[in-house]
């Protein structure tokens, strides 16, 4: 496995796989893997000739600088969880490689899907993925690019991205894995506490809830239940618990059968800020 922290030894050593007509797929991350992250390195591996995976921890989609100086960062651990997965080429570029030009913050013109949900509480945020992820594309040129769906709408906001900017790469998203109590992995799971964990099992089991009940109750009923039973918990704060269209996140107030829909939530359990979601039909 080789590992790159410069662009430009990147750039050349894929020059060489492409020349050869190799297909390449990339795995971006911002580090501290865990399963989910090596379901998506798999899921390349299988159908990509070389893997690249990316750890940087990006500043400019962090709203909140207590949430960046406290992600947790394993460098050493996740070069050989990587090497054991047999992935190819691992890039960990520092911020200079990838913003040349400084901090800057760009906007993106992504309207409704960009201020619903993750968007309406993490300003910011999804112009500061667009604009981290649209530069690793420039500096990898990928032939497919992988992302989780845990993280549903930062998919459709790079979904979004590529179609506007007419980038020819495959966008491919990866199913959610979780533990076995049913908590959906997360590299900030890591900072919860035992109680915190109990406490954060709480929102997986709240999806599954409104999965069984849907076709029998209101999704205002359930959404009722759902925030009651959590509001008993004092280390869960819900920042939402929203019903929405999958292709275009419109929020939605009652199941519509036309539509493909997911139920999305988001919570800080202490300080820990953690989001989840199930997609019902
Ligand atoms: P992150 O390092 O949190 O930026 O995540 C890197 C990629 O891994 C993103 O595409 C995430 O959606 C994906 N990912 C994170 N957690 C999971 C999970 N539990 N299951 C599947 N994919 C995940």
């Amino acid at each position: 496995m080789k590992i790159f922290h410069f662009n430009a030894d990147l750039i050349e050593n894929i020059s060489l796989f492409k020349k050869e007509e190799k297909t390449v797929g990339f795995v971006p991350t911002m580090g501290s893997l865990h399963q989910g992250h090596l379901s998506l390195i798999r899921l390349a591996m299988k159908n990509c000739d070389i893997v690249v995976c990316s750890i940087f921890v990006n500043p400019t989609q962090f709203n909140d600088p207590g949430d960046f100086n406290s992600y947790p960062k394993h460098e050493e651990k996740d070069i050989a969880l990587l090497k054991s997965e047999g992935c190819e080429i691992v890039f960990i570029p520092k911020v200079s490689e990838v913003y040349p030009d400084g901090l800057v913050h760009n906007d993106f013109p992504l309207k409704q899907l960009g201020n619903v949900l993750e968007g309406a509480f993490r300003p910011g945020h999804f112009n500061g993925v667009i604009q981290v992820v649209k530069r690793l594309f420039e500096i990898v040129s990928p032939d497919k690019a992988y992302f989780g769906i845990k993280d549903f709408q930062q998919l459709a906001v790079i979904r979004w991205m590529v179609e506007y900017y007419k980038i020819p790469i495959e966008i491919i998203g990866g199913s959610i894995i979780r533990d076995k109590s049913g908590l959906a992995l997360s590299s900030r799971n890591e900072r919860l506490s035992n109680d915190e964990k109990e406490s954060a099992l709480k929102l997986s089991k709240s999806l599954f809830y409104i999965e069984e009940n849907y076709k029998n109750e209101t999704f205002s009923v359930l959404r009722t239940n759902v925030l009651s039973e959590l509001k008993k918990d004092p280390a869960i704060e819900v920042e939402y618990l929203e019903m929405a269209n999958s292709k275009d996140l419109a929020i939605l107030n009652s199941i519509d059968e036309a539509l493909s829909v997911g139920v999305f939530i988001a919570a800080k359990i202490g300080d820990v800020r953690l989001i989840d979601n199930i997609i019902l039909f």
